[in-house]
C-alpha cells in the first residue's frame, strides 16, 4: 500500500487508489462469487454489480491564509433494499470513487451478515487532514455534509466516523444538518460525542466485536488464546483498542505497526506503554518497548494470529505466501486482496472477514441509531449484551454455512450476505 504523500490533494478526478488496487473490482469479484454460491436470480445479480446512487461533489473551502482550495468528495449508496444506507466517512488523500463505491457495498453486505436494518453507504473526501487546521477541516466538513445534505437523514442515510474522521467530525456533520432543517435530527449520524446523544460504548464496538470474533474463531480451531502470538497493523480507532483489548485477553501482541512505522518484540509489547508513547508522539515509531523492524517485515513475524486495522489491500499475494500466522481476522475494511486471499485457501489459513469481523462498529451505530429515534438512553450494559449476542450470532451463521458449503469464511458470509439481501429484494419486487 503506497503511503500517502503528505501533499494537499485537490481537485482531480482519477481514482489514485484505484491505479495500484482496484477495490470496486474486488467487491464486484467477490458478489459474483456470492451469487454464484447461493445460485442468485440473474437479474437481482445485475443490480448489486453497480452502486445504486453516486454523488461527487467538489468541496470549496477558504483556507486560513485567505485562499480557497477544492477538495473532491463523494456519498455513495451501494443498496438500500433492507434499509437506509449505512457507513462511514472517510478523509483521505487516496480515496476516491472507486474506494468510496466498494467500502458501500462491503457496507450492504456487512449490515446483512449481522442482520440489521440498514442498506450499503460511504462516504469520502479526498484530503489529507494532518496538513488541516482544525478550522479548515470544520469548514471542510461543514461544506462537504452541505453539498451531501440532501442525501443524509435518520431515514435516508445516516454516516458514522471512519479513517481519519472521530466524533468531533460527526458533531460538525449533526450539527450542519440540523441547521439545515431547522430542528433537531440526532439519528442522521452515528459515532457521536456523548454530550450531543452518543453512546458510551460506540468507539470501543468495533475493536469488541473483532476481539469476539478472534475468541470464537480460536474456540472453533481449538486453539489456545492466551499467550498466543499476535501482529496488529494499525494502532488508530480499532487498532489500538483492539491492541489494548487482546492483550488485556492475555495474547501477546508481538508487533504493531502504523503509518509512522513498526516496533516488534517477540515476548510481546506493553500494549498500556505502546498506547502512552502514541498518545504522545503520535506514532508506535521510536517505542522502547521493542525493536523497530521494516513495515514489509511486519507480516513475516512469527505469530499465531494476524490482524490488520489499517487500510484495504494491505496484504497481497506475497505477503500471503510469507504469513506465519495461520488465522487472519481482518478488524480494516478489505485488507486482503483476492489474489492474497487464493494463497490463503491453499495454505489453510483461516480468514475472518472484515464483513463479520468488523461488524461490531455498525451494529453500535444500529443501537445508537435506535436510541436516538426513541430519544432513550440504552442502559451500557444492554448494549455490550447485544452486541456480543449479535457478533456471537453472526459468527456462528458464518462459521455453519462456511462447513455446509465447504468454502472459506469469506465467501461463505458473502453468500450469506447477498442472500439476505436478494431476500429482501425478491420480496419488495421491482419498482415501478
Ligand atoms: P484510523 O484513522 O483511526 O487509524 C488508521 C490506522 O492505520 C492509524 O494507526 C494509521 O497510522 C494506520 N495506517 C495508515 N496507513 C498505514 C500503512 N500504510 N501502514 C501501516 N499502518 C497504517 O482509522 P480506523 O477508524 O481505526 O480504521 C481502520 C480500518 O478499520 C479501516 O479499514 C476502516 O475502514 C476500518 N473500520 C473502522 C471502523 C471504526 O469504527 N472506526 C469500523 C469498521 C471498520
Amino acid at each position: 500500500m503506497p503511503d500517502p504523500a503528505p501533499v494537499m490533494v485537490t481537485g482531480e478526478m482519477a481514482d489514485p487508489a484505484a491505479a495500484a488496487y482496484d477495490p470496486w473490482a474486488a467487491v464486484v469479484q467477490r458478489i459474483d462469487d456470492a451469487a454464484a454460491l447461493v445460485g442468485l436470480n440473474p437479474d437481482i445479480h445485475r443490480m448489486l454489480r453497480v452502486p445504486k446512487r453516486v454523488l461527487q461533489v467538489s468541496v470549496p473551502v477558504r483556507m486560513d491564509d485567505g485562499h480557497v482550495e477544492v477538495f473532491s468528495g463523494w456519498r455513495i449508496h451501494h443498496d438500500t433494499t433492507r434499509g437506509p444506507a449505512k457507513g462511514g466517512i472517510r478523509f483521505h488523500p487516496l480515496t476516491g470513487a472507486a474506494e468510496v463505491a466498494a467500502l458501500a457495498a462491503d457496507m450492504t453486505l456487512k449490515t446483512a451478515v449481522v442482520d440489521i436494518p440498514f442498506g450499503g453507504g460511504k462516504g469520502g473526501v479526498r484530503c489529507d487532514p494532518r496538513l488541516l487546521s482544525e478550522g479548515e477541516l470544520e469548514r471542510l466538513t461543514r461544506r462537504y455534509t452541505f453539498e451531501i445534505a440532501s442525501l443524509l437523514g435518520p431515514d435516508s442515510d445516516v454516516p458514522a466516523p471512519d479513517v481519519n474522521t472521530d466524533e468531533r467530525v460527526m458533531a460538525w456533520v449533526l450539527d450542519t444538518i440540523d441547521m439545515l432543517h431547522g430542528r433537531s435530527l440526532p439519528g442522521t449520524v452515528t459515532g457521536k460525542p456523548l454530550s450531543v446523544g452518543g453512546m458510551k460504548l460506540h468507539s470501543g464496538a468495533t475493536a469488541s466485536g473483532v476481539v469476539r470474533c478472534v475468541r470464537a474463531v480460536f474456540a472453533a480451531l481449538g486453539m489456545d488464546l492466551v499467550r498466543a502470538r499476535v501482529v496488529v497493523q494499525g494502532f488508530g480507532k480499532v487498532g489500538g483498542p483492539l491492541a489494548f483489548l487482546l492483550w488485556s485477553a492475555g495474547m501477546r501482541v508481538v508487533a504493531v505497526a502504523d503509518i509512522g512505522g513498526a516496533v516488534h518484540n517477540p515476548g510481546g509489547l506493553d500494549i498500556g506503554l505502546l498506547s502512552d508513547h502514541v498518545a504522545a508522539t503520535g506514532s508506535v515509531s521510536g517505542f522502547d518497548g521493542g525493536a523497530a523492524i521494516a513495515a514489509g517485515d511486519l507480516w513475516s513475524v512469527e505469530s499465531e494470529l494476524v490482524v490488520p486495522a489499517a487500510l484495504e489491500g494491505a496484504i497481497d499475494a506475497a505477503d500471503a505466501a510469507k504469513l506465519s500466522a495461520k488465522v487472519v481476522v481482518e478488524a480494516a475494511n478489505g485488507p486482503t486482496t483476492p489474489d492474497a486471499d487464493a494463497v490463503f485457501d491453499e495454505r489453510g489459513v483461516t480468514v475472518v472477514p472484515d464483513i463479520l469481523a468488523n461488524a461490531g462498529g455498525v451494529t453500535a451505530s444500529y443501537f445508537e441509531w435506535a436510541q436516538s429515534r426513541q430519544g432513550f438512553a440504552w442502559d451500557e450494559d444492554l448494549v455490550a449484551t447485544r452486541l456480543g449476542n449479535t457478533m456471537d450470532t453472526a459468527f456462528e451463521a458464518v462459521w455453519a454455512r462456511a462447513q455446509t458449503l465447504r468454502v472459506s469464511m469469506r465467501r461463505a458470509a458473502g453468500a450469506l450476505a447477498v442472500q439476505r439481501v436478494a431476500d429482501a429484494i425478491a420480496a419488495r419486487g421491482l419498482f415501478p
